[in-house]
């Protein structure tokens, strides 16, 4: 089987660039383990660590890790789903 064609990741600068500038919470979701929709404010989010842990307000599932170091920002959204940004009317 012949392997698709790719690029580097840096093609994705742009759209990214687009994705991470606008605020999350007003972003529709879709849970990928309880198929839950609904906009992201509505995540249960727990923050007695180090950061911030959300959860599926349905089926609990873990959907977002946010951690705040000395110098830097980790982010893993390993179980969100589906997240939808409108980014026109
Ligand atoms: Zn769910």
């Amino acid at each position: 089987m012949r392997e698709p064609e790719h690029v580097d990741a840096n093609v994705l600068a742009g759209p990214l660039s687009e994705i991470l500038s606008v605020d999350l919470t007003t972003a529709e979701r879709h849970c990928a383990v309880c198929g839950a929709e609904g906009v992201f404010a509505e995540l249960h989010v727990v923050a007695d660590g180090p950061g911030w842990v959300a959860s599926c307000p349905r089926c609990r599932t873990l959907v977002l890790r946010l951690v705040r170091t000395a110098d830097s920002l980790w982010l893993d959204l390993g179980g969100s789903g589906t997240v939808r940004i409108r980014t026109g009317p």
